[in-house]
């Protein structure tokens, strides 16, 4: 097996290019474990972790198409390098990416949160994955690259199939480009144990008060994460229609109880080793209108 360790952002793009079946490998926590258990033999590995621009974040202003609802006006944006690890995002982002940092939290073990990286999750692309609900429910957008130039990809088109994502196979992620939360998320995930779990089902909400607009994802209930569009929809207008927006009062439980059970509708599970589709359709409805009433309770005291 060849082993090529670029210095540079350019020399990764031109490896890429040069040999597309080359596997990219950051922290290592996926692959290392598909290379043990000889679940893959790749003729070449691409470590990408002599590249510092990776590991960094930084904000800037721009503008993300990603989230519900598309204002187009420029929003400053939390840029995260590819390889920035969770250890990092729970250190240094809790503020202003609540929900990720609350994904972060629940990953692994402190080894796995020291070494694994966001965008190592939206690599793997597991259905499992804690990255993607609280991406897809803020509206994230993944920057790709390749020698043919940098596109961004909402993550509601970025996950395609069963561990597959929209990348070709000559690009690298290089980035996750996310608005600042404007309010409340949450994040919830349900295992059989209370550490180094792999989700049974997992669901992300957030609030977006400045767009008057609702954010979801789903976890390990479908092929692929995805967002509960209906039920935000619903959500969204069931606020402005109360004024609740603006009043910050009491929600009603008929609300919260229909949007639970739009979320739970919106999901796909299957039977597995993990769970039943059953429960994680009943666990899905119990988890969105958990979250909600908790984001909720975080709405109304910081008003
Ligand atoms: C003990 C253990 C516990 C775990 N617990 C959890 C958990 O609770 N929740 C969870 O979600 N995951 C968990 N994982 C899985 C893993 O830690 C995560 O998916 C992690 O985010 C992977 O990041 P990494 O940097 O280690 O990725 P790597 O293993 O380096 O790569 C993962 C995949 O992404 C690709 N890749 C990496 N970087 C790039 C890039 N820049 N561009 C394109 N492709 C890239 C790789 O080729 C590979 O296919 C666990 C793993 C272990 C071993």
């Amino acid at each position: 097996m060849d082993f090529i360790q670029p210095a540079s952002w350019a020399d990764a793009l031109a490896v890429k290019a040069a040999t597309p079946s080359a596997l990219p490998i950051t922290g290592g926590t996926d692959v290392m474990v598909e290379l043990n258990f000889d679940a893959r033999r790749p003729e070449t590995l691409l470590d990408l972790t002599r590249i510092t621009e990776l590991a960094d974040w930084d904000t800037s202003t721009g503008t993300v198409t990603g989230s519900s609802t598309v204002t187009g006006a420029d929003h400053t944006l939390i840029r995260l390098g590819a390889a920035v690890t969770y250890t990092r995002v729970i250190e240094e982002l809790g503020e202003q990416l609540p929900g990720l940092a609350m994904a972060a939290r629940t990953v692994g073990s402190p080894q796995i949160r020291n070494r694994g990286t966001v965008g190592g999750n939206l690599g793997a692309a597991s259905p499992a994955g804690d990255c993607h609900p609280p991406l897809l429910a803020a509206g994230a957008e993944i920057e790709v690259a390749s020698v043919r130039g940098t596109r961004t990809i909402t993550a509601a088109d970025f996950y395609i199939g069963v561990k597959r994502n929209a990348l070709q196979p000559d690009e690298l992620i290089r980035a996750i480009l996310i608005k600042p939360s404007a309010g409340p998320q949450q994040f919830s995930k349900i295992g059989t144990r209370n550490a180094m779990v792999i989700a049974v089902a997992a669901f992300s909400l957030a609030l977006h008060p400045d767009e008057r607009a609702i954010g979801t994802g789903i976890g390990s209930a479908a092929p692929t994460p995805r967002r509960a569009e209906q039920a935000e929809r619903f959500l969204a207008a069931a606020l402005d229609d109360a004024g609740l927006w603006d009043s910050r009062g009491d929600l009603p439980a008929s609300i919260t109880q229909e949007f639970g059970r739009l979320v739970s509708r919106a999901a796909e599970p299957i039977d597995d080793v993990r769970g039943t589709a059953a429960y994680r359709l009943h666990a899905l409805g119990v988890m969105a209108a958990r979250t909600l009433t908790w984001a909720w309770h975080d709405y109304r005291q910081n008003g």
